[in-house]
């Protein structure tokens, strides 16, 4: 399902891994991680004078209603919509009433999930939930908040992953999904979770890309397994952070309702480099030009790195 040619560069090779269901590609380099670009000591930046909209006293009067003017409230997490929207329905769900960026408990995890969940659900089309956290990672807002999305056409790479879905099933008559993640479960990148596994994922999109995937495909169905996603989130995050990684990027993709489909809804997370002084990134023309990620942690090391967890 996927092809490595290793590079006979110097002093390491380098791996170029192309995934089959996509045709994405990436390298891997793993003497690129000995420069430890933006990880290790990270401290807290505070919100500084600029008031936050995101605050809790701030919300009622900075941030938009509903049309049914409302917010959206689960827990401590407030939804609403965007203020500035890239897709035809946009909604922010604000994580946590604290401004700082974590930790965060499993509980205000589910329960902005189980905000975006609520308000996805009542629109059309291919729907995600996603989280860039902090600034590094694309965050324009430092605090915490999640963004829920939903157009009538997938996303570019959803839309590789559904018509590469159809084509293996064209051509072998079986699910790749099913078929995947059954080997992906057993296999050497499988980190934790039986129902919904955690694997690192072979050709990853990011710097230590790992993801979940779950036995279903659309918004709907998937709405048993929030908590499971919030816990292994919580657990992700937590080995990310002892990895040194502050930030990342967060993509929960769905297939539309009624599609008959084989597609099954995964999240994937990748590490991104911490907020520096120096603005210093990890996105860069390999990565925004070429489309073609540069990371430094072979795949199928990553289970024995968070097995090595204190
Ligand atoms: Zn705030």
């Amino acid at each position: 399902m996927f092809s490595i040619i290793e590079v006979r560069t110097m002093p390491f090779p380098v791996q170029v891994r192309i995934e089959h269901l996509t045709g994405h590609q990436c390298r891997i380099s793993p003497l690129r991680g000995e420069r430890c670009i933006g990880t290790g000591a990270w401290r807290m930046q505070d919100g500084g004078e600029v008031p936050c909209p995101f605050c809790p006293e701030r919300i009622p009067t900075d941030t938009p209603l509903f049309p049914s003017g409302e917010r959206v409230c689960v827990g401590e997490s407030v939804t609403f919509p965007n203020m500035y929207p890239f897709s035809a329905f946009h909604i922010v769900t604000v994580i946590t009433r604290s401004h700082a960026p974590g930790p965060f408990s499993i509980r205000q995890i589910a329960d902005a999930l189980a905000a975006q969940w609520s308000v996805l659900g009542e629109v059309q089309g291919y729907a995600s939930i996603n989280w860039n956290h902090l600034s590094s990672a694309g965050a324009s807002m430092p605090h915490p908040h999640m963004q829920g999305i939903a157009d009538p056409e997938p996303t570019a790479y959803t839309r590789r992953c559904l018509e590469g879905g159809a084509r293996y099933r064209e051509k072998t008559g079986k699910n790749y999904w099913e078929t995947f993640i059954e080997s992906e479960r057993s296999g050497p990148r499988h980190i934790f979770g039986s129902e919904v596994p955690w694997c690192a994922h072979p050709v990853p999109l990011g710097e230590k890309e790992i993801r979940a995937y779950l036995p279903t495909g659309a918004l709907s169905e998937a709405e048993p397994y929030i908590d499971t996603l919030a816990s292994g989130l919580h657990r992700v995050i937590g080995f990310y952070r002892e990895r040194g990684h502050c930030a990342y990027n967060v993509a929960l993709r769905f297939d539309r309702e009624h599609s008959g489909g084989d597609f099954r809804a995964f999240l994937s997370i990748i590490a991104r480099v911490n907020p520096t002084p120096a603005g210093t990134s990890d996105s860069a023309f390999m990565e925004r030009l070429h489309s073609e990620p540069v990371l430094f942690t072979i795949p199928e090391d990553l289970p024995l790195l968070f097995a090595d967890r204190r």
